[in-house]
């Protein structure tokens, strides 16, 4: 099998649904990498899309902007229309995120921003294939976390974390089913490693370094037994012993300053960040 690298994740939304995926400024190179070319203001490139081994092309565009008028960075999107067999197919896949806006359309609150409950949350995995010019689509649907967490349940927190992003398959049921999520959180887990270098976001420190090791930790903040919520924004890096103490004392997290507020009072924020 060749080998998959994730070049990003993303929440299915509305607009995933309708009209484009918006990638994360972070991941630009990583796309422009595995396609061996980048793209000006303005331009745009097909490319093919494989999901559930069907092809698609698609527009990825690097959207045009003003560079006089206005400052911001460059927003790189997958393109399509609504009608088009890509979009087709995504509502079929994610019917759950589907029918919500669907619903959430029909209701007063409309011109709300539909805000979907972590514990519903659907995702689009994006996989870079070597020796492929194409993008893999791997979708993660709410019934797939769902009927592996139903496996998950009799474990304590860290265990859980333990088996879903360890490389080692040991120390619990083989039998167990968590080819999704645990494909999933893997991936996710381990391009943040990459992002911070192996480092702790807590104390900054690179415990491995002397032994050549990359031992570090991915953690759920806000535990995933409970919100199933695995998105990047609520993974943080941590190395083994920031791990244990949070486990041991659960604080608080202050999403506004991205501080842990311990039970005893103690205060602790990050020494590093580049995606919370
Ligand atoms: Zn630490
Ligand atoms: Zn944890």
């Amino acid at each position: 099998m060749p080998e998959e690298k994730l070049i990003f994740e993303k929440v299915v939304d509305k607009s995933a649904l309708t009209d484009g995926i918006t990638i994360p400024l972070a991941y630009h190179d990583m796309m422009y990498s595995h396609l061996s070319r980048s793209l000006e203001h303005g331009e745009s490139m097909p490319i093919q899309i494989t999901m559930n081994g069907i092809n698609y092309t698609v527009q990825l565009r690097n959207q045009g902007f003003d560079t006089r008028k206005f400052n911001h960075k460059d927003i790189l999107q997958i393109r399509y229309s609504r009608n088009s067999p890509f979009a087709t197919a995504l509502r079929k896949v994610f019917n759950r995120t589907s029918e919500r806006v669907e619903q959430h359309a029909e209701t007063r609150t409309s011109r709300e921003r539909l805000i979907i409950p972590a514990k519903e949350q659907e995702y689009i995995m994006f996989y870079a294939v070597t020796g492929e010019q194409s993008v893999m689509l791997d979708p993660v649907t709410n019934g797939d976390i769902s009927q592996e967490m139903d496996q998950l349940a009799r474990f304590p927190e860290m265990q859980i974390e333990e088996m879903l992003s360890g490389d080692e398959t040991a120390g619990y049921d083989e039998k167990m089913r968590l080819t999704k999520i645990r494909r999933m959180n893997h991936a996710i887990g381990d391009s943040l490693k990459q992002l911070y270098g192996y480092r702790c976001q807590i104390c900054g420190a690179y415990i491995g370094e002397a032994y050549a090791s990359r031992v570090i930790h991915a953690h759920h903040i806000d535990y995933f037994s409970r919100s199933m919520n695995n998105d990047a924004s609520n993974i943080m890096i941590v190395c083994p012993n920031h791990h244990a103490i949070i486990h041991d004392r659960n604080p608080e997290f202050n999403e506004k300053d991205k501080t842990y507020r311990y039970p005893n009072g103690y205060v602790e924020g990050l020494a590093l960040n580049k995606h919370l």
